[in-house]
């Protein structure tokens, strides 16, 4: 095993910002996933697991470790009783895994179309889009061990997926390298019940959508949201939504919906998990001082979506996570909610910046 050095990490994320990783090796097999953990545990190095940079900030100064890419590939479909049961590579991306879902006519992936990533991705926050998420049909996962090299098979119950969580991302965040998953998935179509997507349906002239009506409608949502990667849109240079939409007790909502009355709005919500209330972050954002479309230097919101944090070309990371930092802090000024980052930060150490930003009090 020979890894690359000094790759430049900039050009394989989304947001397009970031230094170099020290080694950069990129793991077709899982017998070359191991390697890559003996051959960094045997320097003492840290190693990192990336994979289509969709989700990441970079720091400037880059990675002084390993950085891990698996390239496994392959997907193999088995229909049995009305049920579709898909073996999934982790190197496959998502939206392949998607169509090829709804190609065979099976629903319950369906809205989470367009989603950029890698199928060894998902389940670290737990994908989700439009009502659905990747834990309403993961069966398990199969990934090595980084300490000890070992093959496991984890099965869903026990990757703790929550609403962007999972123990790949928080507990057992520097525990596994996924190489497999397995999904199981029903004939038919449940509709999301998202304003956006049944108006665009509608405008379509779907009244009873399949699988591959939701396809469509989501990915012409998302288009025009600037939510699908696209070289040729500038709003899309992001890493997708930079914070999640908090879940508010009813105290909490209730704060919201007080400030939004003096501002002359209505504050948006819908039922999120224990009797809790999910509210846009997006909304928040917005009502707090940031539009669509606003702008500092090389660094901006998306003129669709006031969630994405967008490189207008020539951006560092620094000016991502002051940026974002400024948001938080307003939002938690004008509504006391406190957003919390979705991005994963690589190379930040321990960053005065970005510890705020990943301080919650939900
Ligand atoms: C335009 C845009 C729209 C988006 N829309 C959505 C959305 O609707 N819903 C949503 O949930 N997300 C969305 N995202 C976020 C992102 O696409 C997902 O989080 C995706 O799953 C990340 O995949 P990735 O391969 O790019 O992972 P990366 O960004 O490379 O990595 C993300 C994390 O996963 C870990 N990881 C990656 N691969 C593995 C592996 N094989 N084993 C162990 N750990 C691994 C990394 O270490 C890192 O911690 C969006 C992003 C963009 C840019």
């Amino acid at each position: 095993m020979r890894p690359a050095e000094g790759v430049r990490l900039a050009p394989l994320t989304t947001l397009g910002v970031g230094g170099p990783a020290r080694w950069f090796v990129r793991a077709g097999d899982t017998a070359s996933v191991q390697a890559a953990c003996a051959w960094a545990q045997e320097r003492g190095c840290s190693l990192f697991v990336l994979g289509a940079g969709s989700n990441l900030v970079v720091a400037d100064t880059g990675f002084d470790g390993v950085i891990l890419q698996p390239a496994l590939r392959g997907l193999v479909q088995r229909v049995d009783a009305g049920t579709l049961t898909l073996a999934v590579e982790a190197g496959e991306p998502w939206d392949d895994v998607v169509a090829a879902a709804v190609a065979a006519g099976f629903g319950g992936i369906d809205a989470l179309s367009g989603i950029p990533g890698t199928a060894g991705a998902a389940p670290v926050q737990n994908i989700g889009a439009y009502g659905q998420e990747l834990s309403d049909t993961l069966v398990d996962v199969t990934a090595v061990e980084r300490g000890s090299g070992a093959v496991v098979t984890l099965p869903a119950g026990s990757c703790g997926l929550g609403y962007r969580r999972s123990r790949f991302r928080e507990d057992d965040r520097n525990r596994f390298v996924i190489t497999r998953l397995q999904l199981r998935l029903e004939r038919g179509a449940r509709i999301p019940s998202y304003d956006d997507l049944a108006a665009r349906l509608r405008e379509l002239g779907v009244s009873h959508p399949g699988p591959a009506d939701i396809r469509r409608g989501v990915l012409e949502v998302r288009r025009s949201k600037a939510m699908v990667i696209d070289g040729r849109d500038p709003d899309a240079r992001s890493v997708g939504s930079f914070f999640v939409n908090p879940q508010l007790t009813a105290s909490a909502y209730a704060e919201v919906e007080a400030v939004a009355g003096r501002l002359g709005a209505r504050a948006p919500g819908r039922p999120g998990g224990d009797g809790r209330t999910k509210v846009p972050a997006g909304w928040l954002i917005e009502h707090a001082g940031f539009p669509r479309g606003y702008t500092e230097g090389a660094v901006g919101l998306s003129s669709k979506h006031a969630l994405a944090v967008t490189n207008r070309g020539g951006a560092t990371a620094r000016q991502v996570v002051e940026l974002a930092a400024r948001i938080k802090r307003r939002v938690a000024d004008t509504f006391g909610v406190w957003l919390r980052p979705e991005p994963l930060f690589l190379g930040f150490g321990d960053d005065e910046t970005v510890a705020f930003l990943r301080k919650a009090n939900e």
